[in-house]
């Protein structure tokens, strides 16, 4: 997991390295990590957190 830090210490976001996803809450981005690597897909039920997600 990669942490990204913006202006702010509240905007800071935690991107998924593997699909490119960004979420605020740290745990999304580990569980999407963790998912991404493993299966090589997204799972909507993860990347419905993401702030970046596509639709
Ligand atoms: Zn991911």
């Amino acid at each position: 997991m990669k942490k990204l830090n913006q202006n702010k210490k509240t905007d800071e976001v935690f991107m998924c390295p593997e699909c490119g996803l960004s979420y605020r809450e740290a745990e999304w981005a580990q569980k999407c990590e963790a998912w991404c690597k493993q299966y090589k897909s997204c799972n909507l039920d993860i990347i419905q957190h993401a702030i970046n997600s596509k639709k």
